[in-house]
């Protein structure tokens, strides 16, 4: 019997509460006092205050599983097997404690001493900085070969400021079966660029103060920051083919199964990808709401409108008419009760915003799709391969298409986006916007007589300024 994600989740927090580790919980999606982050995007981003020293941890060894969201990942959802939106992370971390004699044996012992996880060793493979020969020195006396050994010149952690120092990955052979590349590519090893090799764990050895003129100077104590995706090593555990085929994803695609117009997933091809974004943003958009998060049009709610209406977009591909991702948050909240028992505790709330998101969106959904088909159609038809900015910027303004979203429909079919004359026609409305605020401040202060006289016909700053309403809602 193969192990549960949440048997996985627990066994990895119980590996490090037997080095004595302090067990905490997940913290918010949402940064507390760091205007540095949009969202929490590893484990380490909540114990920056350990780790340069504002607050001393009662114990200095640390684990956790930390929900956390990445958007730089959002166009490799479901082209990679690997890449997620949302995903936890599984860390342990010492706060100037213990160092790379200790967490390396442990990291091979939790993957491969069959107590644990009882991974077969010979598909692990490990990559270290070039310089750091005592992270290789480890990694042999720990019982890795050197031919599973790679020298990565990338593997420095380094933020441009603050701790920093080399790392060392581990990463699972799924084998040349999953590959996307042939076996003699150069980019087909251990860290490289392909789909064979995947990486499951990161270990930061952070030593080093980055100082503003460029200098790397000894921290005042060194510490060790790991992540490990939880869905990765499921995947591994389980041994799918992608992460979606694990139990934290496949009920969610069986229920997108049922809602779909008779789709099933796994026929390969364009509606495979479909069913892995819905599933994935499905997640997010559920943890982030029930975090505090709420749709808008800036930073954090910018993000979780684009999640929905991507997922809505790819719902209709899917032949689902209606609202749906909202129906998706129980499966979800099911999925993830173990340990978030507050998804389910939740989900009205988190299912009214969602279902209020998609209903406004699909007021002009079809009607945008329908344009920006018939745009892509006509381009094609004069031998054309760019949406004029124009179009992109009316489908954002009154069709709700965020440009990401066009530029995704539209790259399906080989075509682009003028991006700079979208970012001008943003650029002029915002300037159009910006003057009817100023006539409308200086109307408050004119004399009560001019503000009486109703045949201001010319005057056109109310629309412009619905319209910047409209935006920043
Ligand atoms: P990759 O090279 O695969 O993009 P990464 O090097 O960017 O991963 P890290 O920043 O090292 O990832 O994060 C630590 C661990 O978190 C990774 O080893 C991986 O297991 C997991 N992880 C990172 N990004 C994602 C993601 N988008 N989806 C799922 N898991 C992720
Ligand atoms: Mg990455
Ligand atoms: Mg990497
Ligand atoms: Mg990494």
């Amino acid at each position: 019997k193969k192990l549960s994600s949440g048997e996985i989740r627990q066994m990895f927090l119980d590996f490090f509460k037997s080095k004595g580790h302090a067990v905490e919980p997940s913290a918010s999606l949402i940064p507390v006092d760091d205007p540095t982050l949009l969202w929490i995007n590893s484990g380490v981003a909540t114990l920056k205050k350990y780790f340069d020293g504002t607050v001393v941890p009662k114990n200095p060894r640390i684990t956790n599983a930390q929900k956390s969201i990445r958007t730089n990942d959002i166009e490799n959802v479901g082209k990679t097997a690997r890449h997620l939106t949302f995903f936890e992370m599984l860390g342990n971390f010492s706060v100037g404690d213990y160092f790379k004699k200790e967490v390396i044996p442990w990291a091979w012992e939790f993957l491969t001493s069959d107590q644990w996880l009882g991974l077969d060793k010979d598909k692990l493979y490990v990559t270290v900085y070039p310089k750091d020969k005592d992270a290789k020195a480890l990694w042999e006396k720990t019982g890795v070969p050197a031919s599973h050994i790679y020298e990565v010149e990338d593997n420095f952690w380094d933020i441009g400021e603050g701790p920093s120092g080399p790392d060392t990955e581990i990463f699972y052979d799924r084998g040349q079966s999953f590959n996307n590349l042939a076996e003699d590519d150069p980019e087909n090893y251990p860290g490289g660029e392909n789909e064979r090799y995947e990486e499951i764990w990161n270990i930061v050895f952070s030593q080093y103060n980055h100082l503003p003129d460029g200098r790397y100077v000894d921290q005042p104590h060194k510490n060790i920051d790991t992540g490990m995706g939880l869905e990765r090593l499921v995947s591994v555990i389980q041994g799918t083919k992608t992460n979606f085929e694990t139990d934290l994803f496949l009920p969610i695609i069986k229920a997108t199964e049922q809602l779909s117009a008779g789709k099933t997933y796994g026929q390969g091809g364009r509606d495979d990808v479909a069913f892995k974004i819905i599933a994935d943003h499905a997640r997010t958009v559920t943890f982030a709401i029930g975090d505090g998060a709420l749709p808008s049009n800036e930073g954090r709610g910018y993000v979780l409108r684009r999640l929905i209406r991507r997922a809505a977009v790819n719902g209709r591909r899917l032949g689902i008419k209606e609202a749906f991702l909202y129906k998706l948050v129980p499966v979800v909240g099911d999925i993830m009760a173990s340990y978030y028992p507050e998804i389910n505790r939740n989900k009205a709330f988190i299912q009214k915003v969602i279902r209020s998101e998609e209903d406004r969106f699909a007021e002009t959904l079809d009607a945008g799709l329908s344009l920006l088909n018939q745009t892509i159609t006509g381009l094609k038809a004069k031998g054309e391969t760019v949406v004029p900015g124009a179009t992109a910027f009316k489908l954002f303004d009154t069709f709700g298409f965020p440009v990401e979203l066009t530029k995704e429909i539209a790259s399906d079919q080989g075509i682009d986006v003028d991006m700079k004359g979208y970012e001008e026609n943003m650029e002029a409305q915002r300037t159009r916007a910006r003057a009817a605020r100023g006539d409308a401040q200086s109307m408050g202060s004119q004399d009560k007589t001019l503000m009486a006289i109703k045949t201001a016909s010319k005057f056109t700053g109310w629309t412009d300024l619905q319209d910047d309403a409209k935006l920043t809602d």
